[in-house]
């Protein structure tokens, strides 16, 4: 399928239409940002371990039964997706404080929590993606009690799916964000599951291997990306 217009660049991938308009193109960028964009760089090859890395993760969702966007992943840097009905909301999971939440709660990062925690965002840059609950996504019309209930359930199984794939590949899943939207009625993951949306951390080592290397310059980071790859073939590729 051949890429037409430009629908949307955002800071790590660009979107574009397809002949069908039910479905997009989706390419990954080299591009890193963090802290709202305010810190800006490149980490070498990072949208073709990405694409990798979300495309075998998606595709092993879908073989466990959990609807996701991807239709074919076309080259390095390409993937062929649903056009879905984003819900402006971010679903952050979390198995271990570190980030916002140790910051927030003033926790040592690495404790273990006791059951997984799961948070929402209301996705608004100029905002800079406030935190909400069911009640304000409810009430402002970002989504249905029905549509909340359903994203938080797959999340949890997505957390448990997750966790015990790269407990195989010696990775800690710290935590991780996730995207849904709307597709023939249905609530369908969307978006990508990569090093630059979940925190992972060696089990051995405890090495940060995802994009906190490149928030706290850590250095290294194109390096960690591949590694997180080259385990995830090792299973699933
Ligand atoms: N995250 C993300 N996009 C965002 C915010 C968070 O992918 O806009 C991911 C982040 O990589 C981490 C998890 O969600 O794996 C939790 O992030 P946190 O709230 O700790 O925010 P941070 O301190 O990373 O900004």
């Amino acid at each position: 399928m051949e890429k037409r217009e430009k629908l949307y660049e955002g800071k790590a991938k660009q979107i574009f239409a397809v002949d069908d308009e039910r479905y997009y193109i989706m390419t990954y960028k080299d591009e890193a940002t963090a802290f709202d964009g305010t810190k800006k760089g490149i980490i070498e090859n990072k949208g073709i371990v990405n694409n990798r890395i979300s495309c075998l993760l998606f595709k092993m969702l879908e073989e466990k039964g959990i609807e996701t966007h991807l239709l074919e992943q076309l080259d390095e840097r390409n993937v062929l997706v649903k056009r879905l009905q984003m819900l402006p909301v971010e679903v952050v999971l979390r198995n271990v404080a570190a980030g916002s939440l140790a910051q927030r709660l003033g926790m040592e990062e690495g404790r273990e929590l006791q059951i997984p925690i799961i948070e929402l965002y209301y996705k608004n840059d100029d905002l800079h993606d406030p935190m909400i609950n069911e009640y304000h996504a409810q009430a402002m019309g970002w989504a249905t009690w029905e549509q909340l209930k359903e994203v938080q359930s797959l999340s949890l199984r997505i957390n448990q799916i997750l966790r015990k794939l790269f407990d195989s590949i010696g990775l800690i899943l710290v935590d991780f964000k996730l995207e849904f939207g709307i597709y023939d009625n249905k609530i369908v993951l969307g978006d990508e599951i990569s090093p630059d949306s979940c925190r992972l951390w060696d089990q051995v080592s405890r090495e940060k291997m995802d994009k906190d290397r490149f928030r706290r310059d850590l250095g290294g980071e194109a390096e960690a990306y591949q590694e997180v790859v080259r385990r995830i073939e090792e299973v699933l590729g």
